[in-house]
């Protein structure tokens, strides 16, 4: 017997709405119809321009094409990010993308690195990561067999249109107006129908919300409740702005912390994306807006946005039958550029293990409880930036240094401490190499690591290690200049255009 189609509805047409949209009809067109709703009186919050690299699976996931996408949104490329004040004032680090050295069965690379250290001649851990080099250098692009971890810079608004284009093209229907009402079920309490301000009525049997902040549905409408994770992640609000590009892009990120909190810095194709991410409570609107705009290198293209947020998921990010993705389901911070990731993974699991029956608890329950591994997994690695500071310049930073930790974080940093070990689980995001990069550029130096690399002959494991630098500053040598390939880029797409 066929079941009948399931009508899922997506509330909101941000980068979250557009998203889950693309992916369910691309995926699932057979089995599903999709409506989305959104309205363009209220628009989208208009940030979220940084990117990790599973957005180039899930763009395979949906079937967008590289150069269709860096065309339309005028991307760069992204090969991580760059950490400036964080640990002390005046410091530097990168956590980059990619794996840094080469690790063995028994251990990893970092082990080989601490004892190469000990001995006077290992350098700095970010010398083996191809991705790191590049960055510095201004370089991307294939080199040889070498393939580098990349995620992209993107403007927010043009990738939500492109989105919209490609699933609107595979057969969602968009509905424009304002969600003036939400019907629910008398008994079960399940959401049944949006009413929009123009009285049409929008009934499904799947909802989701990406109505962003106001979480509309599954807030606002089934009173799910928040976590408040802003005792470890006080930063409340934020300014944005855009400028003229002066230069050309670097492909990376820049995260320079200051007193109160930190800057973003997102070179795309045609403009800058800015940002100040800062504490309400050390720092005032007015001061923030201007050490933003006093830290601009272009005119800025218009008045900086305030933006205000507060750490923290919804207790159930899946109530019901309404599934909440994007800001509607929460935001744990800005910094490591996550939540457009957070979107990604929720969708393909939704894709992956969509509710066909009548009675989904058992998924809605298993759902929520990978989602929160995943969040808390996210929340841990951001703490880790601030918690570890050695600044004392500011009350901020002191407060930070001397604040509880999320005891999962506390573990972790201790493992490292003791031993040198760090882990991925599975569903775990972050890499051993991210959190070694990002540990050891916090200034958390293990007390001990594997003894594997001390058995080997000092002259040994000094060649190793020169031949893996060898091979990356070779490598980065090879590589086109990141405006170059973006140039590249640019002429393919008009060549194909052409024939
Ligand atoms: C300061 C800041 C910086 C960020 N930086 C990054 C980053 O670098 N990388 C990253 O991955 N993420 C970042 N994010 C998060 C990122 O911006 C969001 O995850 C992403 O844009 C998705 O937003 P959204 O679609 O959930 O919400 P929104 O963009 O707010 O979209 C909400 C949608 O709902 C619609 N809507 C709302 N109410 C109604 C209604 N009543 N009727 C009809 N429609 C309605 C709106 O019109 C809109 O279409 C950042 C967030 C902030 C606050």
């Amino acid at each position: 017997m066929n079941t009948p189609r399931k009508r899922v509805v997506v509330a909101g047409g941000g980068t979250a709405g557009w998203l889950a949209a693309t992916a369910l009809v691309r995926q699932l067109s057979g089995l599903i119809d999709v409506t989305l709703v959104e309205s363009e009186e209220i628009g989208t919050v208009g940030v979220g321009e940084s990117t990790i690299p599973t957005i180039r699976t899930f763009h395979e996931f949906i079937g967008v094409q590289e150069n269709d996408f860096v065309r339309a949104t005028h991307a760069t490329f992204k090969l991580g990010i760059g950490f400036e004040n964080w640990d002390r004032l005046g410091d530097h680090y990168f956590h980059p993308f990619g794996s840094v050295g080469r690790s063995t069965f028994v251990a990893d690379f970092q082990h080989f690195w601490l004892e190469g250290r000990k001995a006077g001649f290992g350098g700095d851990y970010g010398d083996y990561s191809l991705e790191q080099q590049a960055a510095m250098a201004g370089r991307f692009g294939a080199s040889g067999d070498n393939s580098l971890g990349y995620a992209y810079h993107l403007d927010a608004s043009a990738y939500a249109r492109f989105l919209r284009g490609v699933a609107e093209g595979a057969g969602a229907r968009r509905v424009e107006g304002r969600i003036a009402s939400v019907e629910q079920d008398g008994e079960s309490g399940d959401i049944t129908a949006l009413v929009l301000a123009s009285g049409e009525r929008i009934e499904g049997d799947l909802f989701i919300d990406c109505t962003g902040f106001r979480g509309l549905l599954i807030e606002q409408t089934l009173k799910t409740g928040f976590e408040d994770w802003s005792h470890w992640l006080p930063t409340d609000s934020a300014f944005a702005v855009q400028s003229e590009a002066t230069g050309d892009p670097v492909p990376y990120t820049r995260a320079i912390a200051h007193g109160e909190g930190w800057r973003w810095r997102i070179p795309l194709q045609h403009r800058v994306g800015n940002g100040i991410v800062y504490d309400s409570n050390f720092l005032s609107d007015g001061e923030a807006r201007d050490r933003l705009l006093q830290s601009l290198d272009g005119p800025p293209l218009f008045e900086p946005r305030l933006l205000r947020f507060t750490a923290g998921m919804r207790k159930r990010v899946w109530n019901r039958n309404c599934l909440s993705l994007g800001l509607a389901s929460g935001f744990v911070e800005p910094l490591e550029s996550t939540s457009i990731h957070l979107v990604m993974v929720a969708v393909t699991w939704l894709i992956q293990n969509f509710p066909f029956g009548p009675d989904n608890t058992a998924v809605a329950d298993w759902f929520n409880a990978r989602s929160r591994h995943e969040w808390e997994h996210v929340r841990d690695f951001i703490v880790l930036h601030y918690a570890m500071t050695h600044r004392d310049d500011t009350a901020f930073w002191r407060e930070r240094a001397a604040a509880a930790i999320p005891d999962s974080l506390a573990a972790r940093i201790q493992l490292f401490r003791e031993a040198a070990i760090a882990y991925q689980s599975q569903d775990d995001l972050f890499r051993v190499d991210s959190w070694v990069a990002v540990l050891i550029g916090q200034g958390v130096w293990p007390e001990r690591h594997h003894q594997l690399p001390a058995m080997l002959p000092k002259p040994q494991l000094q060649a190793a290690l020169n031949d893996l630098r060898r091979n990356i500053v070779g490598a980065v040598e090879r590589m086109p200049s990141h405006a170059a390939r973006l140039a590249q880029i640019a002429d393919e797409t008009r060549e194909r255009e052409v024939l």
